[in-house]
């Protein structure tokens, strides 16, 4: 178990919900939680428009497209970006 910074506990929160955002599927108060992150994380800001441009290239994308690995891809490449 890694132990986490506080502020890193909502970047991974804030990872795990940008799919739901992206689909629609976010209450009104996680929205809200959610956008309010990203105005203050430029790294998560980054990863939603890292995501936005593959849906952009491929045009769309499902849940079923976001398998475990290629979520666990995504934040592997967040994780990277943070230890910069
Ligand atoms: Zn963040």
């Amino acid at each position: 178990m890694l132990l986490l910074h506080p502020k890193d506990i909502a970047c991974r929160q804030a990872v795990e919900l940008i799919t739901d955002y992206l689909e629609g599927t976010l209450s009104r108060r996680d929205r809200r939680r959610l956008e309010f992150h990203l105005r203050g994380c430029p790294n998560c800001s980054a990863y939603l428009e890292q995501i936005r441009t593959t849906i952009r290239v491929s045009g769309s994308i499902q849940a079923d497209d976001l398998t475990s690995e290629a979520r666990q891809e995504l934040v592997d490449i967040y994780r990277r970006w943070k230890s910069e």
